[in-house]
């Protein structure tokens, strides 16, 4: 989607920092890290959220998971522990529309979350 933000980083049209990057999906820091490790995992094909990522698309998940346990043992954080967390919709602050799983961590995160 020509318009979306995060297609336009798959696409490297925007820069971005990647952490890694395979066929199906791409890692980077977020721009705003909220933690000293704070890493977006996405699927390079544009799919909006969590409600649209229907049980045909189980490989973009399983993807996604693969690739936030890469980026965990990369950024040393497997050991010391780590979050991942989808927003979905206005309650949540998804402020993208593509769909990205945030990958926080290297300090004691609290729980709940705000
Ligand atoms: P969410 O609120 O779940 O939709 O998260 C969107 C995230 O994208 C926020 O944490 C932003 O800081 C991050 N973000 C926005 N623009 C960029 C960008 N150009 N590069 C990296 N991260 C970004
Ligand atoms: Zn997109």
């Amino acid at each position: 989607m020509a318009d979306c933000l995060f297609c336009r980083i798959v696409s490297k049209k925007i820069p971005a920092d990647v952490v890694a990057e395979s066929p199906e999906a791409l890692a980077f820091r977020d721009i705003n890290p909220q933690a000293p490790v704070h890493v977006l995992v996405i699927p390079k094909e544009h799919i909006a959220g969590v409600l649209d990522l229907d049980k045909g698309r189980s490989e973009t998940l399983s993807e996604m998971m693969s690739m936030a346990q890469d980026v965990a043992r990369k950024e040393g954080i497997d050991r010391t522990g780590f979050r991942l967390v989808f927003n979905c919709g206005a309650d949540a602050g998804q402020a993208v529309d593509h769909l990205h799983l945030h990958c926080l961590g290297k300090r004691a995160l609290a729980w709940p979350p705000g």
